[in-house]
């Protein structure tokens, strides 16, 4: 973000305002923490600030400091109108187009204030009159922990803030492993654990809080992965009855694709969820080295989001969704060589 416009910014929240936070719908750890940082940063300001998700999330965010607080627009749709209508900024988090997060584009024609962006994708839309865009970052919160450092602020985080920012770098990287984490991002995650996260507490209440039904869906996923030696690529599917067979909760496939790029030589994976309620298969793809999935996500499946993390969707069935998948990766061989 340009100087001038921090300051603007600073001088804009130096009295208190009526701010709405959105994160992008199905919302991860990276869009609620980000969003529930700026929430307790802000709120120390006295500003009125509430948190407006698309949707709901899954439980293993439900930890998180303030998150009771979230509305989700499409479940309290008045009280997230209401508050849309009356206020003077809205900040917008881990994503940057108004087609991330559906029904709530129509609910902001009746806003008029100005936005704030923060954001790590790709390809950012000109909405925001304060942008801070950039795809060098890990994660959308080791973004606001800069922002808030910009507004020389930085001492002014607290063990709520640093917890839920620790929590959306620690997701969205990995746990520090992919590329985007660098030194800057270990400062960062350093400064957090001084100012009160609790590193070890908050790794097990993400990832060692998992159902017996969800592990088992695991299995299910596993047993149903297939590899593509000559393209180095690998896919899992799982149909809706599977799905339904392990009482399938929001949240319960997240991480799935990341197993197929655990095995040896593989550069691309890809998981196809046949979803029920949306009538669709949503796709996640991954990739390891400069094979962009996020371009081949934007070609071929509606979708979109970084060069080795991206998704999106198809309308066919899923029996022809991997078998367009198979015929699409034929003009890619060379890439993936
Ligand atoms: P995931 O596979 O975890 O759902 O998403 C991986 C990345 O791709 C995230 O950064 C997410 O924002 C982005 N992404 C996922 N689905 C879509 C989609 O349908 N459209 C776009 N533009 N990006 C997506
Ligand atoms: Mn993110």
């Amino acid at each position: 973000m340009e100087k001038s416009k921090i300051k603007e910014l600073k001088k804009v929240l130096s009295s208190p305002k009526k701010i709405v936070v959105i994160p992008h719908k199905n919302p991860d750890g990276d869009a609620i923490g980000s969003s529930l940082g700026v929430y307790h940063y802000l709120k120390q300001n006295k500003h009125d600030i509430s948190i407006i998700s698309p949707n709901d999330y899954p439980d293993f965010l439900k930890w998180m400091p303030g998150e009771e607080v979230v509305i989700k627009y499409d479940v309290q749709n008045d009280i997230a109108c209401k508050k849309i209508k009356e206020a003077e900024l809205i900040f917008t988090l881990d994503f940057n187009s108004l087609s991330r997060i559906d029904e709530v584009a129509n609910g902001l024609k009746a806003f008029t204030g100005d936005y704030v962006m923060i954001d790590h994708h790709q390809a950012p839309d000109d909405y925001a009159k304060y942008t801070y865009s950039d795809t060098s970052m890990s994660s959308t919160c080791e973004m606001v922990y800069n922002f808030i450092d910009f507004l020389g602020e930085a001492h002014k985080i607290t063990a709520e803030i640093a917890t839920c920012l620790y929590t959306g770098i620690m997701t969205d990287t990995g746990s520090f492993r992919f590329p985007s984490t660098t030194s800057a991002t270990h400062r960062i995650i350093a400064n957090l654990i001084d100012y009160g996260a609790k590193n070890a507490l908050i790794h097990n209440d993400i990832f060692d809080t998992n159902s017996l039904d969800k592990l088992h869906l695991l299995g299910c996923a596993l047993k149903n992965l297939v590899e593509l030696p000559q393209y180095h690529t690998v896919y899992i599917t799982l149909s809706k009855e599977e799905l339904q067979q392990f009482n399938y909760k929001k949240g319960d496939t997240e991480g799935f694709v990341n197993y197929g790029l655990s095995l040896k030589g593989i550069k691309f994976a890809a998981i196809f969820i046949e979803s029920a309620q949306e009538n669709i298969i949503k796709i996640s793809l991954r990739s390891k080295g400069d094979f962009s999935v996020n371009e081949f996500a934007r070609k071929h499946f509606n979708g979109g989001g970084h060069i080795n993390a991206a998704g999106g969707r198809s309308e066919m069935s899923l029996e022809e969704t991997t078998a367009f998948f198979e015929k699409t990766l034929k003009a890619y061989k060379e890439e993936l060589q």
